[in-house]
């Protein structure tokens, strides 16, 4: 209810929140005309294997053509698009763009590769997120199996149980689940045994203390042998340097994803990543 101001009537907001408000109302209809225009689009981050250092996918990452602002960064507008909801539809074209991708690498005759989506918490919750993916992979004629979901802890902690149900549904399906950003969340252990999932990525955090930080290289060496133990492949994410690629190779890491081997780049020039090899 609106607070009841001095001789001039009403008062909703301080300015300051007024301020804030109207900023992120012009956020809001930027980001659904953008969709409207077509402005979104999806980078791709190589992921290699370390027991043959060949790309064996990517992970599709949005990012927001902006006319003015040029190239703006799934940070500044994806936690709005989440709390409007807007992530919805911005949600569904990823799927449908990535999906639309891997039909035209497998018409170039790439049919191995596999792409990665990123699901937010609310799409997640939202959204019948299996009727969604196999829409998509019938209306570009892709098999399920190329088709892998990011998820995160906090994705699936809101309602545990129905996660587990979705998550079931989807590997049912044949699609592959990861769970990112791993070790930030704040599920439990009890809960992460039942997560019917294929990869737990290592959040590029603990990956970026390595080898400096003896913490953070035994958080690491943890969420190896804990993904291994309950027979989950391991990705390290935000891989930089050699030191962390041999640290990560040494104790067993399945792949790795990181500026050392390519940054996120645009859909055309993916294909050659294909080719490359990490250096034994
Ligand atoms: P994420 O899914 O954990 O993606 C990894 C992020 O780390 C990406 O940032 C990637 O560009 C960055 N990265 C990869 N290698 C390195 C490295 O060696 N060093 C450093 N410093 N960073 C590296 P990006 O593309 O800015 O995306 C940030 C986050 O935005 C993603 O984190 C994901 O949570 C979210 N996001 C991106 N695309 C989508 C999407 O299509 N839908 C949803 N819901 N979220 C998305
Ligand atoms: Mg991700
Ligand atoms: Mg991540
Ligand atoms: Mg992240």
């Amino acid at each position: 209810r609106a607070k009841q101001g001095g001789r001039n009537g009403f008062r909703f907001y301080a300015p300051e929140m007024n301020a804030r408000a109207m900023e992120r109302l012009a956020l809001e209809g930027s980001l659904r005309g953008a969709l409207e225009r077509g402005e979104f689009e999806l980078h791709y981050q190589p992921k290699v294997s370390l027991a043959d250092g060949m790309v064996f996918g990517a992970e599709a990452l949005l990012r927001w053509r902006d006319p003015q602002a040029g190239l703006v960064s799934p940070a500044n507008f994806i936690p709005l698009a989440e709390e409007t909801g807007l992530i919805v539809p911005i949600g569904e074209w990823v799927i449908d763009s990535a999906c639309r991708q891997l039909a035209a690498w497998r018409a170039a005759d790439l049919s191995g590769v596999s792409v990665a989506v990123n699901v937010s918490p609310r799409q997640f919750q939202q959204s019948d997120l299996l009727a969604l993916l196999q829409n998509a992979l019938r209306r570009w004629n892709v098999p399920a199996h190329q088709l892998h979901v990011e998820v995160t802890e906090s994705a699936m902690m809101e309602d545990p149980e129905r996660a587990i149900a979705v998550l079931a549904s989807l590997r049912d399906a044949g699609i592959q689940i990861a769970l990112d950003d791993f070790g930030t969340g704040y599920s439990s252990l009890n809960y992460f045994k039942r997560f019917p999932l294929d990869c737990i990525k290592i959040d590029q955090s603990f990956v970026a203390g390595i080898p400096t930080s003896r913490e953070d290289a035994e958080i690491a060496l943890m969420i190896i042998s804990l993904a291994h133990s309950l027979g989950r492949q391991v990705v390290a994410e935000g891989v930089e340097t050699e030191e962390q690629l041999s640290f990560l190779r040494q104790h067993g890491c399945d792949a790795i994803q990181g500026y050392l081997f390519s940054r996120p780049v645009m859909a055309a020039d993916f294909p050659e990543y294909l080719a490359r090899r990490l250096k034994p």
